[in-house]
């Protein structure tokens, strides 16, 4: 394969999606699609790339198609290649999309359908209801060949720079089709086990195998098309990922795409952590951050305000990510021009921020928290029948969780996973946040970490279990810790109470009052030497004992114990604090608090501030224009408009700065600076606030 240098993406800031999920019963659906009008809608939101429908969710397509079935609305015409045509004249690159969905040919060849636990298709609902998506299974080999060919074909048919493929993998589906069962069964000897159990290798192995599998029909993609394009860049939908273990996501997985792309429908917290979390797992930058203009996919009207929308782009443009907005066709073709124009003055009026952008700059951060898809699974299930199970798994509001305590904390942090093993030491404190599963590589990396002088923070249990599904004795960095597994409260309500030198860190909190908890602990045995920060305080019983109780409304704590709660152990040149429970998921300030006063006696932060809590630092070393970006972005749920006064950042930057400037305005920015450290002050500010600090 020679060698790409499709390189579109880089420079590509502003794009569009129009979905086309449109039917073909109603002979006016689609009849008045203009392909000039699409480019000129384009033309009036002046984007730079454009993502336009080949294929929808229900196996319609928009060009005369070889295989599979085309849109009969458009009578054999080919408005792929029309609006290609078109939209090249306009000097805007064009992206073919594809949905890897197909109700068409669900419906026309049953036997590759996805057949669930308990024999339902994906079109039927547990509650007895229809839905209207109809999923093939990706190991039916009738269906393989016909993705093939379509991909095939599709590559062939268009002169474009990329291909975006949609809703490839599970999507919540556990397949028990006759072709995933055959495979595994060729494959191991063995049925697929319908029992859910984390600690059961056989069950493990499933779903590795599951994970394998989508790896697998994504490179049947990527070979596809490139045997016919090398250089055509690839876009895999990534949402998978945050799905848990059911979305059978994998870092291989996300290596075949050039650079990746989602869309996301929630509020700014939610996007700063998705942006950080891609950022990181990206194979290339700039990642495509895509959200709709409506409020979420399900309106069609019903249009975010100005405000709402730049404030989804700032966030975007605030982590050097490219901004996609996407937008649905009317049913019979035509599409919302005045909507088109809008979006053209909201890119007037963020495009000196797109001029700032530099998708290779490096993001500084204090604190890392290391996420895996391995630990993407809920314990409780295990024994749990899949048939009356779920397997989606949400880390995102967890995410979110720990991103909003950072924020209100003032601290610089980030996600991150297994591409940022080899440099760990960019972070001066590393969490994993009650990740079960470890692989080897990532305890040799974050061994290494810690004895060449970085500080690590693991919470519950962190490395109790191993990649093949089988649940250790002791925790697998036992020896950086200097801790050792012996079990776990019987009681679900537990305290934490800090010993005398652990006290600074609980501001409400002591001895007799400690802080609590929503779960049990994890009971420990140290080794010599190990410092005891705060110990385990139990309660009369655990929460459903109805006669022996402490209280009949609370759970209050009762009995002080011996266990530790958090320690500190040193390592090489490095430290290692050990928490009994995922502190980290705890959503109150009093217990936030305490986890960021933890991390925080592990490193001294570079930044530092008098901004309030809406307002998040994201700071960007830009070594290609020798500067800083510093951004200030609010990330409040619903509040846009919020203005702060005289906000005071200081920034350890070891470079000689030269000047510091405010991409809005232009205008020069006041600083001292003193001893690798430089003082800014901003007077006022609304909403965002985005400034470059040059550098010698
Ligand atoms: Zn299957």
């Amino acid at each position: 394969m020679p060698e790409k240098d499709n390189l579109w993406y880089k420079t590509s800031t502003w794009r569009n999606l129009i979905d086309m999920h449109i039917p073909d019963w109603n002979p006016e659906f689609l009849s008045e699609f203009s392909p000039e009008e699409y480019a000129q809608s384009m033309v009036d939101a002046k984007v730079d790339a454009s993502i336009i429908y080949a294929g929808n969710c229900l196996g319609m397509c928009f060009w005369p198609t070889k295989v599979g079935h085309m849109h009969k609305g458009l009578k054999g015409r080919d408005i792929n290649s029309e609006t290609i045509n078109a939209l090249h004249k306009q000097g805007i690159k064009v992206i073919v999309y594809f949905n890897i969905w197909n109700r068409w040919a669900y419906d026309t060849y049953p036997s590759w359908r996805m057949i669930k636990a308990d024999g339902r298709s994906t079109t039927e609902n547990a509650d007895g209801s229809f839905s209207r998506f109809g999923q093939c299974c990706m190991n039916n080999e009738g269906y393989r060949s016909f993705v093939s060919e379509q991909i095939t074909d599709l590559s062939k048919s268009f002169d474009c720079d990329g291909l975006w493929i949609d809703m490839i993998g599970y999507f919540g589906t556990v397949c028990y089709c006759g072709s995933c069962r055959d495979k595994y069964l060729a494959e191991t000897g063995r049925e697929i086990p319908k029992v859910i159990n984390w600690d059961d290798p056989k069950w493990v192995d499933f779903v590795r195998s599951r994970e394998r599998w989508f790896d697998e029909f994504a490179q049947m993609i990527q070979d596809a098309a490139h045997n016919i394009n090398p250089n055509l860049t690839l876009a895999f939908q990534t949402t998978s990922l945050l799905s848990g273990w059911g979305g059978g996501v994998t870092q291989s997985f996300l290596n075949r795409s050039d650079y990746l792309a989602g869309d996301f429908y929630g509020q700014p917290m939610q996007y700063s952590v998705i942006c950080k979390y891609l950022n990181n797992l990206t194979r290339n930058r700039p990642i495509e951050f895509m959200t709709s203009r409506c409020y979420n996919l399900e309106f069609h009207t019903t249009t975010k305000t100005d405000e709402e929308l730049r404030s989804s782009v700032l966030g975007a443009y605030a982590h050097n990510a490219a901004f996609t907005f996407i937008d649905a066709i009317d049913p019979i073709g035509t599409i919302d021009r005045d909507f088109y124009r809008r979006m053209g003055r909201i890119k007037d009026q963020v495009s000196i921020y797109q001029r700032a952008i530099n998708p290779d700059a490096e993001m500084i951060s204090d604190v890392g928290f290391y996420l895996n898809f391995a630990s993407a699974y809920n314990p409780a299930q295990n024994g749990v029948p899949m048939r009356s199970a779920s397997s989606y798994f949400s880390i995102v509001r967890d995410m979110q969780n720990i991103g909003g305590m950072m924020v209100r904390n003032n601290i610089l942090y980030d996600f991150i996973g297994e591409p940022q093993l080899d440099n760990l030491n960019r972070y001066s404190v590393i969490v994993l946040p009650n990740q079960y599963v470890l692989s080897d590589d990532e305890i040799r990396a974050f061994r290494r970490y810690v004895s060449e002088g970085g500080n690590l923070v693991v919470t519950g249990e962190s490395g109790m279990n191993n990649m093949e599904g089988n649940r250790l004795v002791d925790f697998a960095l036992s020896d950086v810790l200097g801790v050792h597994y012996k079990g776990k409260t019987e009681e679900n309500r537990t305290y934490i109470a800090p010993t005398v030198e652990g006290q600074v860190h609980f501001k409400e909190n002591d001895a007799k009052y400690p802080l609590a908890l929503t779960g049990p602990q994890i009971i420990v045995k140290t080794d010599p030497g190990i410092k005891t920060l705060a110990t385990i305080t139990l309660p009369y019983s655990s929460s459903g004992e109805i006669y022996k109780f402490g209280s009949a409304i609370s759970n209050p704590p009762a009995y002080p114990s011996e266990h530790p709660s958090v320690t500190l152990n040193s390592y090489g040149k490095g430290q290692a604090m050990y928490i009994a429970a995922p502190l980290e998921k705890e959503i109150l300030r009093p217990q936030q608090q305490t986890f960021a006063s933890l991390i925080g006696r592990l490193y001294s932060p570079r930044l530092s501030t008098n901004a309030p809590r809406w307002l998040e630092s994201i700071v960007f070393r830009d070594s290609d224009n020798k500067r800083y970006q510093l951004t200030l972005n609010n990330i409040s749920d619903n509040e846009r408009g919020l203005i702060a006064y005289n906000i005071n950042v200081t920034l350890e930057i070891p470079e000689q700065i030269v000047s510091i400037t405010d991409v809005a305005t232009g205008q020069a920015i006041k600083y001292e600076q003193e001893k690798g450290k430089v003082d800014i002050s901003i007077e006022e500010l609304k909403d965002f606030s985005m400034l470059l600090i040059n550098f010698k």
